[in-house]
């Protein structure tokens, strides 16, 4: 696609600068072995079945999976990412995942942590640190709040106590001027979530954009609610924080609306996700006075089509309200070359302890097994570059030895001819 500031995702030098060959073979290994589905389900079924009945697998997944998609097991493991990325003009958002907590001293773990990266992310000055509400909260307790249910005692002071730890998480951020992505989840706690963030930013978000809402552009509903957020924000003057994504529940919300007879809030074909998503850019884009955008997405079109319109509106590579995000690990292509031609970058870098993190590798694992064409897009563009590095040594190579050769001949030019 055609852009003024000549970016091309099909740039390869610049997308895999970064690796070595060796580190290429690997990643082409891991992605090949990941585009089976059944393989992935396979190994999904093997991890499950040897963490429960404890047989020593976190040597493998560390080594593999693991290595290859997260930053280690501690903020301080991440050290060496963060600055490998920071040679490339990328920023980490440091990514505490780990999933499945549910006692209030695990949630308060959870938090503590967070603000050990918030810290962490004004030292080094990374763009955002990062949460996930049901890491410092039970979901079953905002699952009965979204509902309207009566909550005992006991429910409202833990209920009491995840939005503490959520205020603080914000406070805490816009003391250190860092700015926050709170991640979407499900639709079923997701007003929950909704109401908390935007209670944030009307605190913090007067001067600058700290607290930054996910939209996930797969539902139905997230136009009509990214315009009324953007109402409610210009009218109690403070800068809307949005981060955009697709959305990775889908399965998990087609059967939640199956079971419960409720009407599935997924668009029901991908052109139309890929429609509201296209849109929302462009609606935010339109108001970046007004509203901040962390456009988390590995497709193609829809960050070329950022780029366009970024350049139509005259708003510059790296404006402040802008971010370009992607996951560790995946689309290096997007992410290098948006990074080289000058625009502010940021990879998600997932880490905690290996068992804990888990459910976020088997989630990577079977989202890029199932989504179609994510992991072959990974394999196609590894694929050429190891081609394009063959192809490259062996003219070189050649070159090596046509100049041995005439080095040669000028040397011991008789002895070459009579050869
Ligand atoms: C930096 C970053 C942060 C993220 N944070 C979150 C988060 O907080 N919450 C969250 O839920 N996800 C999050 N995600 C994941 C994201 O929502 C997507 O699942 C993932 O990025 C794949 O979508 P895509 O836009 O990259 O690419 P694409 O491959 O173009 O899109 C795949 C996506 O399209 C949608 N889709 C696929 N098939 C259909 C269909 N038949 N009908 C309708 N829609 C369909 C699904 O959302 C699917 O994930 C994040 C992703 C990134 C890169």
């Amino acid at each position: 696609m055609r852009n003024k500031f000549n970016v091309s995702f099909k740039n390869l030098t610049t997308a895999f600068e970064s690796k070595s060959d060796k580190d290429l073979k690997k990643a082409y290994q891991l992605f090949m072995l990941m585009n089976s589905q059944t393989l992935t389900n396979v190994g999904t079924f093997f991890i499950k079945f040897a963490l429960k009945f404890n047989f020593p697998v976190k040597y493998l997944i560390k080594n593999t999976v693991f290595a290859y998609f997260c930053g280690g097991e501690s903020l301080i493991d991440c050290l060496p990412t963060i600055k490998a990325l920071q040679k490339y003009h990328i920023g980490t958002i440091l990514d505490y995942s780990v999933e499945g907590i549910k006692i209030e001293e695990g949630f308060k773990e959870c938090m503590m942590e967070l603000l050990a990266v918030i810290q962490k992310a004004a030292e080094d000055e990374l763009p955002f640190a990062v949460f996930k509400p049901s890491g410092i909260g039970a979901a079953e307790l905002m699952v009965k709040v979204q509902k309207g249910l009566p909550l005992s005692m006991y429910e409202r002071r833990n209920f009491d106590n995840f939005k503490s730890r959520f205020e603080t998480i914000c406070r805490e951020a816009y003391l250190h001027r860092v700015k926050v992505l709170v991640d979407a989840e499900e639709s079923w706690i997701q007003n929950v979530i909704d109401d908390l963030s935007q209670e944030m930013m009307v605190k913090y978000n007067k001067e600058s954009p700290i607290v930054y809402n996910t939209f996930q552009m797969y539902r139905k509903d997230r136009m009509a609610a990214l315009s009324e957020s953007c109402e409610a924000a210009k009218k109690r003057g403070y800068i809307l924080g949005v981060k955009l994504v697709r959305g990775a529940y889908m399965k998990k919300e087609t059967d939640y609306a199956a079971n419960n007879m409720l009407p599935n809030p997924i668009h029901n074909t991908k052109a139309d996700t890929d429609r509201g998503f296209n849109q929302a850019l462009e609606y935010i884009l339109e108001r970046i006075d007004h509203i901040a955008i962390c456009c988390g997405t590995h497709n193609e079109k829809s960050n070329y089509r950022m780029i366009v319109k970024m350049d139509e509106l005259g708003i510059k590579v790296n404006h402040p309200h802008v971010f370009f995000a992607q996951l560790f690990g995946m689309s290096d292509n997007i992410s290098y070359n948006l990074a080289k031609a000058g625009f502010n970058v940021a990879k998600y870098v997932p880490y905690g302890p290996v068992e804990a993190v888990i459910p976020y590798l088997i989630r990577r694992a079977s989202e890029n097994a199932a989504i179609a064409g994510q992991t072959s897009r990974e394999l196609m563009l590894l694929k050429a570059e190891m081609k394009r590095r063959k192809l490259l040594k062996e003219q070189q190579d050649s070159l090596k030895n046509e100049a041995h050769l005439s080095a040669d001949f000028q040397t011991n030019g008789f002895e070459f001819q009579d050869i």
